[in-house]
């Protein structure tokens, strides 16, 4: 990919909140909070400061340090594939009773 190309990608970009419906969908809770960490690079941050790409064929987020994949979602008309295998961890926190 040549800067055009990256420029023109970077352009449709949005952060990771815009992910926040889907999400919410999948995991029932609000997850744009939740605390995430790249794979490939070792950053750690909350899932909404990640860089969504939503005119890919389904969604895509990328880590805003080294720009690898962390999160696909792709829906169907039966289900919603995750595939996660750019993080080292998602933290999802419990709701305790008070
Ligand atoms: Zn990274």
């Amino acid at each position: 990919m040549d800067s055009n190309q990256t420029d023109a990608v970077r352009s449709t970009m949005l952060d990771g909140n815009a992910a926040a419906g889907l999400l919410s969908e999948i995991f029932i809770s609000e997850m744009t909070s939740s605390s995430i960490e790249c794979a490939n690079c070792g950053r750690e941050g909350e899932l909404g400061t990640l860089l969504a790409f939503l005119q890919a064929p389904g969604v895509v987020l990328r880590c805003p340090a080294c720009e690898q994949v962390i999160l696909r979602i792709v829906e169907s008309p039966e289900a919603i594939y995750l595939e996660a295998r750019g993080a080292a961890y998602l933290r999802l926190a419990r709701t305790l009773a008070a």
